[in-house]
């Protein structure tokens, strides 16, 4: 078996009049996430793991942040265009391990539904995504709650 490990990392700014969208889903909060899409920085994380992890480059490259094609889009089909390109690659996942780091809201309550809905799209259980959260201590950007941060790990299996 034929296996290709992956590393993202992502941030995103915090700004009042958006929405929060984390995982997938739109968690309630004052301010949300600033971005040429919705700012969904666990899936751009994951996004580029799959990527990294079958050498094709980085989100930024599959869908760059000056195409209108990409204005406002949901992260979650950048996720499914992504694992669809993995997929041709005749890859697959075999797990899928983050942390996301955020001063503000705590998003412990929300993580069964992140891991629900990345788990559909990346056609596996919600046991092989897993996702946990952590503060920055209140220092720096993500401290003071100016923006948020996360990294994942992907390990894919050929198939
Ligand atoms: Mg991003």
């Amino acid at each position: 078996m034929n296996i290709r490990i992956g590393f993202g990392y992502d941030v995103h700014r915090l700004e009042k009049g958006r929405d929060l969208w984390l995982g997938g889903i739109s968690i309630p909060h004052y301010k949300g996430t600033l971005g040429h899409s919705d700012g969904d920085v666990l899936i751009h994380a994951v996004c580029d793991a799959l990527l990294g992890a079958l050498d094709l480059g980085d989100i930024g490259i599959h869908f760059p942040d000056t195409s209108d094609e990409f204005r406002d889009i949901r992260s979650t089909i950048l996720l499914e265009k992504t694992y669809q390109l993995v997929r041709e690659k005749k890859y697959a996942l075999v797990n899928l391990d983050s942390t996301v780091i955020l001063e503000k809201p705590k998003i412990r309550d929300h993580i069964p539904q992140m891991k629900e809905t990345l788990a559909g799209i990346l056609q596996t259980s919600p046991s092989n995504i897993s996702i946990k959260a952590t503060t920055s201590e209140k220092m720096g950007f993500i401290g003071r709650g100016k923006g948020l941060a996360a990294c994942a790990n992907v390990l894919l299996r050929s198939v």
